[in-house]
């Protein structure tokens, strides 16, 4: 039998830091995984870069049925204490965009360092090690693991969320929760590309597939994200895509502004007055593709020279491309989502500890807990700050 001060399930983003925060206190400190790597999601993040927080970190980058619950931990935790710790390391990182932080050179700096502080910090790390089941006893917990029984005082449950299981996803941490008498709340894929299969659109995109658009304005359900779009085989992504995913629920209607930084009415109007033979594929193929432009016009309007349209005619093509709207039939799932949305119910987890409200010693942090962060760096900050917050009291 193992006798620990603290088990920490899931050596992710969220364990490794939580496993040497409270390692750095003088417990002792057990982390267990059931894949025969730590932080496959992290090597994997950013395109192989890592995008390991964002500079303008704010609770309204996150997605929560308790929206005031990531307040504390993100605040006492900030995207700067990372970024101390990063560099302390001598991470090389730079700013791509919109505050977003990549390494430099490749995400297992990011994953070298959680774990060189693990070292530090003598955090016993066991890769393929299932646990089999948890039971409460009155000091702590008893696990039935692939290393044996594990007794110990404080439980925490690092096991993330249901995207990409060949990465080692799981539903335990929702399992485990739920045991312990936690409402766990219906999760979907978030950050995730959209399905299209009516038929005029999925020719669109499959035609077009690679094709990105830049700075396209995408609304759904009272949020709108101004990034690129990217037309797939499948349907849509890029970044504005992934953002609404998030926000989007089946049936509900997806507007794309394809020139927000246009007023296109005007600018059509302006084109017809300064060059009247010109034909309307080879304008929209000055601000698209000239494919985008060839596909546009065979399937949404009629080219024609910009004189032989009538005001209404303009309008209306002004108005397709400022507000394209389409139901996706749905998104890629969880194969391909980079979060999972809704899980461990916060509203009976302190947002001081991570501690639960029903079980005394049982923890949860990171993507487990229903609180998602937009793309863009976010999801990591709330893994690390919910691991720093848990690494203080665990
Ligand atoms: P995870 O990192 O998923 O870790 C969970 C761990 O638990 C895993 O190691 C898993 O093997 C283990 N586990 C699961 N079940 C069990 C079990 N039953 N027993 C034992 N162990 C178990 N976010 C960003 O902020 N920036 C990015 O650039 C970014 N890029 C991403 C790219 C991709 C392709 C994906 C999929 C996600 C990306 N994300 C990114 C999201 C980010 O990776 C997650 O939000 C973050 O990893 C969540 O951390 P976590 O520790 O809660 O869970």
């Amino acid at each position: 039998m193992v006798q620990t001060d603290v088990v920490v399930i899931g050596a992710g983003a969220a364990g490794l830091m939580c496993a040497f925060t409270a390692a750095a206190r003088g417990r002792q400190v057990l982390l267990l995984d059931h894949a025969n790597k730590a932080g496959k999601k992290i090597l994997m993040s950013g395109g192989g870069r890592c995008n390991f927080t964002n500079l303008y970190t704010e609770p309204s980058n996150f997605l929560s049925s308790n929206s005031h619950f990531c307040k504390s931990a993100l605040a006492r935790y900030t995207q700067w204490d990372f970024i101390e710790m990063v560099s302390r390391h001598g991470v090389p990182y730079h700013e791509k965009k919109l505050g977003q932080l990549f390494c430099d050179n490749k995400s297992s700096d990011i994953l070298e360092m959680l774990l060189d502080e693990c070292a530090q910090t003598g955090v016993d790390l066991r890769l393929d090690t299932p646990v089999k089941s948890i039971e409460k006893h009155e000091e702590g917990y008893l696990l039935h693991t692939g290393i044996g029984s594990v007794r110990s005082q404080s439980l925490v449950i690092a096991t993330g969320g249901l995207s990409i299981p060949t990465l080692g996803a799981s539903g335990f941490g929702y399992q485990i929760a739920r045991q312990f008498g936690h409402n766990v709340l219906p999760t979907r894929a978030g950050l995730v590309p959209f399905t299209i299969t009516e038929p005029q659109l999925k020719t669109i995109c499959t035609d077009l597939s690679g094709t990105s658009v830049e700075d396209c304005l995408v609304s759904c359900a009272g949020q709108s994200f101004r990034e690129n779009i990217l037309f797939t085989h499948r349907g849509l992504s890029g970044p504005a895509i992934l953002q609404i995913s998030s926000y989007w629920q089946p049936g509900d209607v997806v507007h794309i502004n394809l020139l927000p930084h246009l007023d296109l009415g005007e600018w059509l109007a302006a084109q017809k007055q300064e060059r009247p033979n010109a034909e309307l594929k080879t304008l929209l193929g000055e601000v698209f593709t000239r494919k985008m432009a060839g596909l546009l016009c065979e399937h949404w309007f009629v080219s024609k020279p910009l004189k032989q349209y009538v005001p209404s005619e303009l309008e209306a093509i002004a108005e397709k491309l400022a507000d394209w709207q389409l139901v996706p039939a749905g998104t890629e799932g969880y194969r391909t989502a980079e979060v999972t949305l809704g899980g461990v119910d916060t509203r009976e987890v302190s947002s001081k500890t991570m501690e639960s409200q029903k079980s005394a010693g049982l923890y949860f942090i990171g993507e487990v807990l229903d609180v998602t962060g937009h793309l863009g760096g976010f999801n990591f900050q709330w893994a690390w700050a919910s691991a720093y917050a848990a690494g203080q009291f665990v």
